[in-house]
């Protein structure tokens, strides 16, 4: 008998859909189907794709209250906070699906002087069959940042949605098949994480990963097996930093909602802030008094929804409790707060850098907030995490110095979490954070191969790569490169300035 599987709806506990689980066997049979989607989809033109592409977007678009009804179902956030996941995902769309033939076409290049009887050129092509593993907390915005720009690129996609939000996964799968009904571009496998370890098995051409860093280490393990690329977006632990000539009031309205909002279960949210101590005390009074209005609850006020994933509770209650444990002080909330699945803003002070709420992801609705003497201390103690993936810097005259300065994929400057509505950015992180990226052209390219032409267009002045090559020619060449090159090994004696990037 076929397994089925219960999507709940977190606020309540009642049963939202019921779903057939697909095993190694019918995953298998998805992906054959894919396959062949994908040779059609590969041999169109950008002009076509972006033209199915866009009456997606518009079918998307005009049902965005429907979808967001699912998204509101299944994880409980709040409808307008599901919207908002929606519209920037069609942004994303719209960005990827025109901007493919620039990013993607074929172009030429130089061939250089050595290899000037050459003619060259580059191009993009799809990889085929992409997998992608989504998360739960923004069921919409995260997978699509996969699947807009692996579609746009040509290639047919498996979407595994977590088990949480499956009904978010076949519905977006649906509506796209109700634009293509005849080819299957986008299909959905359900199930938990045996069904994405499947997915991995099941001879992709790449897995798009988004998920915490624990997961994302399987996943690496069991693409090894067949050499299958993957990205990873894992978890992290995201600094916001504030100058000591900040708009502090602009620096604690974006602490609070990169905190609380979806009740902290989002990979770019504020997790820890360092704040310049000239400014520390205002930041922390305008911070608590902002945090004291906010409220998780179903009621029409309530700011943000339940935790989705039930367990989570616990783990913001661990970390909350660790951090009192160790000295630190909570000046709103803490582990009271974290009793049932409505987590209320916790605010913590003087947290001791070992804690676990400044080392390990706590994916709820709490920060810590920590004195800073200067900026290169608060950047140091930013970077002190293995985690890499966005920050934020409150700061008149520094923001775009520090931003380079913080070790991790997206930096906002004066906002938060700002460069995910921004589809020409790359999203990603380093370290535990994960690699490669999604959106923009970065995002483009991560799913294709580059593929590189040289063409004859003459006949070479020096014929080198033949037997029949002369001795003139040997001489001819080596003449050509200490003339070409040279130079360059006399430059370089000169002792180098560190800061020439030129
Ligand atoms: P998980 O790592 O638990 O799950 C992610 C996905 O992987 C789910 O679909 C899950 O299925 C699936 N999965 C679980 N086990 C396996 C396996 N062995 N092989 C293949 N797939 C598997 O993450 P969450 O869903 O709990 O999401 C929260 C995490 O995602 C946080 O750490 C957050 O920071 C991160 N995240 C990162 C983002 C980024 O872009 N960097 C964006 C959003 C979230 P199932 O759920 O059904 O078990």
């Amino acid at each position: 008998m076929t397994e089925k599987l219960e999507s709940t709806n977190p606020a309540t506990g009642d049963v939202v859909g019921v779903h057939a689980v697909d095993d190694a066997t019918s995953v298998a049979a998805v992906v054959a189907r894919a396959r062949h989607a994908a040779g059609w989809w590969a041999g169109g033109t950008f002009a076509g794709r972006k033209h199915v592409l866009d009456q997606w977007r518009g079918v998307l678009a005009r049902r965005m209250g429907q979808l967001a009804d699912v998204v509101h179902q299944e994880t409980g956030k709040p409808h307008a906070d599901a919207q908002l996941e929606i519209g920037l995902a069609l942004e994303h769309l719209a960005w990827a699906a025109s901007h493919a033939p620039t990013v993607l076409g074929r172009r030429r290049v130089r061939p250089g002087l050595l290899m000037a009887n050459q003619s060259a050129s580059v191009e993009y092509l799809p990889l085929g069959v992409v997998g992608v593993i989504g998360p739960w907390n923004y069921p919409v915005f995260t997978p699509m940042g996969s699947i807009a720009y692996a579609l746009a690129a040509g290639n047919a996609v498996v979407f595994k949605p977590s088990e949480l939000t499956t009904g978010v996964g076949v519905w977006l799968a649906d509506s796209l098949s109700e634009v293509l009904p005849e080819q299957a571009l986008l299909q959905t496998v359900v199930g938990g994480g045996e069904t994405g370890a499947a997915l991995c098995r099941a001879g992709v051409d790449k897995i798009a990963f988004t998920g915490s860093t624990a997961t994302g280490k399987k996943v690496m393990a069991a693409c090894a097996e067949t050499l299958t690329p993957v990205v990873i977006e894992a978890g992290g632990k995201d600094p916001l930093l504030v100058d000591e000539d900040a708009d502090v009031v602009a620096a604690a309205d974006a602490a609070t909602w990169g905190a609380f909002s979806n009740a902290g279960q989002t990979c770019t949210g504020v997790e820890r802030v360092y704040v310049h101590e000239r400014v520390h005390d205002r930041f922390v009074e305008e911070l608590v008094r902002r945090a004291r209005d906010v409220h998780a609850g179903t009621d029409a006020d309530a700011q943000y929804g339940p935790m989705t994933l039930p367990t989570q509770t616990d783990v913001v209650r661990r970390h909350v409790d660790d951090a009192l444990s160790r000295g630190a002080r909570a000046v709103l909330g803490g582990p009271d707060v974290a009793a049932d699945r409505f987590v209320q803003p916790t605010v913590l002070l003087d947290v001791p850098p070992e804690s676990t709420a400044i080392t390990e992801e706590t994916f709820g609705p709490t920060v810590t907030v920590t004195k800073v003497r200067d900026m290169d201390e608060a950047v140091r103690l930013a970077n002190g995490t293995g985690y890499g993936l966005g920050s934020a810097v409150f700061s008149k005259a520094r923001g775009p110095e520090l931003a380079r300065r913080l070790r991790s994929g997206m930096t906002a400057v004066n906002g938060v979490i700002t460069f995910v509505g921004i589809p020409a950015l790359p999203f990603g992180g380093v370290g535990a954070s994960g690699f490669g990226r999604v959106h923009g052209a970065d995002g483009l390219r991560e799913f294709t191969f580059a593929k590189a032409v040289a063409r004859q267009r003459m006949k070479p002045v020096l014929t080198l790569t033949s037997f029949d090559r002369t001795a003139g020619a040997d001489a001819s060449f080596a003449t050509l490169v200490t003339a070409l090159h040279g130079r360059a090994t006399q430059l370089a004696r000169r002792p180098l300035d560190p800061g020439d990037r030129s």
